[in-house]
């Protein structure tokens, strides 16, 4: 009776989920659904935050935590250990180095203090058995390898930490690749002789090399030097938004032609104009950086942040992204590179709350499959997009592990 009745409360006090119709409901529970490029480790280090509580964009402009993920039916990803880009100062590089070292122990934490619903995941096996036991997966990856400048050897470490992603480079370029987006344009003109060794270095380790973030001539040089197939975790299409940070469709096909993988992009700035004006951007930055810089300490603070967040684009409105708008960038991927080297990467709590209409965060994810069931896509191809594509790749790198 007791028990009726607290289910009773906790399904009256549950929110809304988003509304698909009972076919893609069923589909999407079935399928093992990972997201490549989770942000949420950012949110792991801020004091007070606990993960297995249920937040809001309202609230923290925060995307993912473990109820969320639950009602939105998402298995597990990536969660990304992000480092700002910076100087390349010694002093800068071991900060660099020491952050990443931070971040990794403050995943490892979290998972230690969720054992019932957080598992660390090693191999690409690793996902299903850990989704059938209830919990959910965490894979880790890197955004930009600037913490490996002063010693590369240390991804050997970072290795049997768990670290089974590596993205060479962000948005400016660094010590192994240049960056698409660099205002100061290339500067190794692709990859750098260190760049080469890492990829040579991962793959003998076993990492998937992810170059989301890398300009077109380190993409290029990196397929070329890679002995196995290529990531983008978190990538949109150039053809659809002529924004540097997206991919041409004749490199889409190469990727999809050595077997790699593309992780479609919901990030709004790269899907669509977002008629950016410096008051705007000012205003969004002042909102979101203390998410970054970690002074976003309080419960308090990061409420009042994501009201000024909410009130920064209710005085400086743009035309919003929507989930269309994802959709389109999302079927033409598919298209150019064919149903089993596309994946989805949607960059959740890494746009400081930036979200599409309809994509707010991942309690949306079952609206994705509804739209690919009405496309036409079989249940096992849309299973492809919800990590086995990805999850091939990684078996295909842990083969050649030397
Ligand atoms: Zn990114």
């Amino acid at each position: 009776m007791k028990r009726t009745l607290a289910l009773l409360l906790l399904f009256a006090a549950a929110p809304a989920v988003a509304q698909v119709s009972p076919e893609a409901h069923a589909l999407h529970e079935r399928l093992l659904t990972l997201d490549s490029h989770l942000d949420t480790p950012v949110y792991f280090s801020l004091p007070g935050w606990n993960p297995a509580q249920r937040h809001a964009l309202e609230t923290d402009l925060s995307q993912v935590d473990i109820p969320r993920m639950r009602e939105g039916g998402l298995d597990g990803g990536f969660f990304v250990i992000y480092t700002d880009p910076g100087e390349r100062t010694p002093e800068a590089q071991r900060a660099a180095r020491d952050h990443a070292l931070a971040r990794l122990v403050t995943i490892r934490e979290t998972l230690a203090a969720h054992p019932d619903d957080l598992a660390l995941a090693l191999r690409a096996d690793d996902a299903a058995r850990i989704a059938a036991s209830g919990r959910r997966f965490v894979y880790l990856s890197m955004e930009n390898a600037s913490p490996l400048a002063l010693d590369p050897g240390l991804l050997d470490f970072h290795y049997r930490q768990g670290l089974r992603m590596l993205g060479l480079v962000h948005v400016q370029n660094n010590e192994f690749a240049d960056s698409s987006t660099d205002k100061a344009g290339p500067e190794w003109n692709g990859l750098s002789p260190a760049g080469r060794d890492l990829i040579a270095r991962a793959n003998r380790l076993g990492l998937m090399i992810d170059l989301s973030h890398a300009s077109d001539a380190a993409f290029d040089q990196a397929l070329e030097a890679s002995r196995t197939p290529i990531v983008l975790s978190h990538t949109s299409a150039k053809a659809l938004y002529d924004h540097p940070r997206n991919l041409d469709d004749a490199r889409i096909r190469a990727l999809a032609e050595k077997g790699g993988v593309i992780q479609v992009n919901a990030y709004p700035g790269y899907l669509a104009d977002e008629h950016k004006s410096p008051e705007r951007q000012a205003a969004i930055d002042a909102a979101t950086g203390p998410f970054w810089d970690g002074s976003a300490d309080s419960a308090e603070k990061r409420q009042a942040l994501a009201d000024a967040y909410f009130k920064a684009q209710r005085d400086f409105p743009v035309p919003r992204t929507t989930l269309d708008d994802f959709m389109r960038h999302l079927l033409h991927i598919i298209e150019v590179a064919g149903p089993e080297h596309v994946g989805l990467g949607a960059d959740f709590d890494g746009a400081g709350g930036l979200a599409s209409v309809g994509l707010e965060d991942v309690t949306a994810l079952p609206r994705i499959t509804e739209r690919l069931l009405a496309e036409g896509f079989s249940e096992s191809q849309i299973a492809g997009f919800w990590g086995g594509n990805l999850l091939r790749v990684m078996r295909q790198v842990e083969a050649a592990r030397e």
